[in-house]
């Protein structure tokens, strides 16, 4: 049998966009001769599914162009920064599917080279230390609608500034007590270019330069010259960074170096019911709201992986929802529906039975009684078949039971008929309850004259799956609901996202399911006929002794209904 999931990815044309467009243009107009890229994530917590979409975009270019791009951790804020996290990323990226140019590159491979460039800039009168406190320095920077103010310090000489931010450098000063600082306009009206801050002092041990600096660069200095080293042609980021790109250009034209990457901005993706921020999904591990970063329940690339998306159903995700420089707010449907239409070749189908109620065929005769076989994917021989055993005692779905059904109701009730997939049709005869009311047993009869055929004289519409009792094995089964209540559960300005947490997420219940699915190996995939994807969790799984299967997603859309 196959429980691995073959990898023929199709290939997809791309959507085009307007970056597409002015990546033809640059190469039309002889701008440039090829496509550099690069996926520039801070090691300071694991990625998530807005993350998947930058990967997609600049990874993808870089394929479609048959350009590079390179995988830059952006390594500025030692205290936040984890070695944990930049491996975990690395994961990430390989496992959507992407390979980065050479070698991982760190901002912090940069850091004398940052260092000389500041130094540039001090000597062409384009920088200078700073004593003003953080506040202070807030204060003079002035609002919206007021200029700043310059700083008392702004006009000391080259050779005062030089020694100082050497000395600053050395570690002769406290954290805090000084920076270094672009010499600007006080005066922009944008506030990015009011002398920002270029350089600050800060004594922490950093993931790999451990305490060889004291003083660090900040982002927007370090982003624009890392790209420039590494000769990016593009950089694309989110929109947020629009306000910044004057500053990464000013950078780039006062410093002697020879590229000048083009800043482009796109959209971020934002998902309803979900959050997409680090800092809110650090929260949510921190705190113990879900069981860590790669909870199922998580957006996280981690969770996403150990709940059962797939590489290729993200990757067409990003496709789908494309780039743009508008709004960008996404129904979980979108991307579940990709997740689904990938599962839905490559997944074996099998039966379990996850609230389960017992059947008694009171005319099973041992060894009269036939089993079927059947194949794992119905458009798909290849994948091979097993046997469908039958045996007197079954386990049924307890929602394909009513004792007093609604109109229409095809599945089984007292005196009515159904068939079991892959096998007989069966009647119900009598329901055994315990002292309370509750089930114990339904008794049944089978029709031996249907396996394979439909009964004489009579329609049987409803089909619902089951398991045999002597033949299943026992499997542990996550459900997983979204994780917040409300479609923008950070979009409430006085509501902690917190408060719209959904309790019930996570329901854990014991089921039963077909055989080979006890061996599956973890990872992998099937449809549990009727339910839908569920995915052999990657570390609780242990084949042939504990079977644990995460719901990936039903066969159908709920969401989208829900909000209708
Ligand atoms: P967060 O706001 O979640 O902390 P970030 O932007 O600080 O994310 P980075 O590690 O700096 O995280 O992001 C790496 C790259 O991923 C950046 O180019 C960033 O623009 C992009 N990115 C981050 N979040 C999204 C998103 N929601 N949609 C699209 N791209 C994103
Ligand atoms: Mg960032």
């Amino acid at each position: 049998m196959s429980d691995s999931v073959p990898s023929n990815t199709p290939i997809i044309a791309p959507v085009t966009n307007f970056i597409r467009g002015i990546i033809d243009a640059d190469l039309a107009s002889g701008k440039h001769r090829t496509v550099a890229t690069r996926f520039p994530p801070e090691p300071n917590g694991y990625l998530h599914v807005g993350h998947a979409k930058s990967i997609c975009l600049n990874f993808g270019l870089a394929q479609d162009y048959a350009g590079t791009c390179n995988l830059r951790f952006d390594d500025t804020n030692p205290e936040k920064e984890t070695t944990e996290y930049a491996s975990a990323i690395q994961e990430d990226v390989r496992w959507l599917g992407f390979q980065w140019h050479g070698p991982v590159r760190w901002a912090s491979d940069y850091f004398s080279q940052l260092y000389d460039f500041a130094e540039e800039l001090i000597r062409k009168g384009l920088a200078y230390v700073c004593d003003l406190t953080a506040e202070e320095m807030r204060d003079y920077r002035g609002t919206l609608t007021e200029p700043g103010r310059p700083s008392p310090w702004r006009d000391r000489s080259i050779e005062e500034n030089l020694d100082l931010f050497r000395r600053m450098r050395a570690g002769e000063f406290p954290d805090g007590s000084r920076t270094l600082r672009a010499r600007i306009d006080m005066a922009s009206p944008n506030i990015n270019m009011r002398d920002p801050v270029i350089y600050r002092i800060k004594r922490a041990h950093h993931i790999r330069t451990g305490d060889a600096w004291c003083i660090y660069p900040m982002y927007d200095y370090t982003h624009c010259i890392s790209d420039a080293l590494e000769g990016i042609t593009h950089s694309l980021c989110t929109l947020e960074f629009e306000d910044h790109r004057p500053l990464y250009d000013w950078v780039l034209d006062n410093i002697t170096i020879p590229c000048h990457p083009q800043q482009i901005e796109f959209s971020r993706l934002e998902m309803r019911y979900t959050v997409t921020s680090k800092r809110k999904l650090n929260q949510l591990v921190a705190q113990g709201h879900v069981a860590g970063w790669d909870d199922p329940r998580m957006p996280t690339i981690h969770g996403m992986r150990r709940r059962g998306y797939t590489p290729a159903g993200i990757r067409e995700f990003a496709r789908r929802i494309g780039i743009s420089k508008s709004e960008n707010l996404v129904d979980l449907s979108v991307l579940e529906g990709c997740i689904r239409e990938d599962l839905e070749a490559k997944a074996p189908r099998v039966m379990a039975v996850v609230h389960p109620i017992k059947v008694v065929l009171t005319n099973f005769r041992e060894g009269v009684t036939a089993s079927r076989s059947a194949g794992f994917h119905p458009n798909h021989p290849e994948f091979g078949e097993r046997e469908v055993p039958i045996s007197r005692e079954l386990w049924i779905e307890a929602e394909d039971f009513s004792e007093a059904p609604p109109p229409g109701w095809q599945r089984l009730t007292p005196g009515g008929e159904v068939r079991l997939r892959y096998s007989y049709v069966i009647r119900c005869d009598g329901v055994v309850k315990d002292e309370h009311g509750d089930i114990v047993e339904l008794r049944c009869t089978l029709d031996p004259d249907t396996l394979g055929q439909n009964p004489v004289g009579r329609k049987v519409k409803g089909v619902i799956h089951w398991v045999s009792a002597a033949h299943a094995v026992p499997v542990e089964v996550r459900l997983y609901d979204r994780l917040f209540t409300d479609p923008e559960p950070d979009g409430h300005k006085d509501r902690d996202f917190l408060e719209f947490l959904n309790h019930e997420s996570l329901r854990v219940v014991r089921g039963w399911a077909e055989s080979p699915v006890g061996q599956a190996k973890p990872e992998a995939h099937y449809q549990f006929e009727r339910l839908g994807y569920f995915y052999a969790d990657r570390f609780d799984h242990q084949p042939g002794k504990r079977p644990v299967f995460n719901r990936t997603v039903g066969l159908k859309d709920s969401w989208s209904r829900e909000q209708a």
